[in-house]
């Protein structure tokens, strides 16, 4: 583990973090964990506006290894460390830090 580093606040643009992972839940929920890479806070980022069923079960293009793939869906995921950084004007915790991550459909598990 990395000790959480008490950054003051920053609205920026970073690297996705190196350990970001998309768990499905059992509803079919996507969900990222990822450690942030400015202040090492653990993030869980969840998309629960998508509806389950419609994208994870399997796009065609997928099972059929066929050639079109929709757009990857980018979505903004923000720091949510669960501390307040010194500065934070909401005092909602996180850095300020956010990144894009792209849902995928989900993955066999243990693959
Ligand atoms: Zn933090
Ligand atoms: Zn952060």
């Amino acid at each position: 583990m990395t000790a959480h580093e008490d950054v003051p606040y920053r609205e920026q643009r970073v690297a996705p973090p190196g350990d970001l992972r998309q768990h499905t839940d059992e509803a079919g929920i996507p969900e990222f964990t990822g450690t942030c890479p400015v202040c090492h806070g653990s993030n869980v980022f969840a998309l629960p506006r998508l509806s389950p069923g419609t994208v994870l079960k399997g796009w065609p293009w997928r099972r059929n290894g066929g050639p079109v793939a929709p757009d990857p869906e980018q979505h903004r995921m923000d720091c949510e460390c669960p501390v307040t950084h010194p500065q934070d004007p909401l005092e909602h915790g996180g850095c300020g830090a956010w990144w894009t991550v792209v849902v995928r459909p989900a993955a066999p598990q243990g693959s």
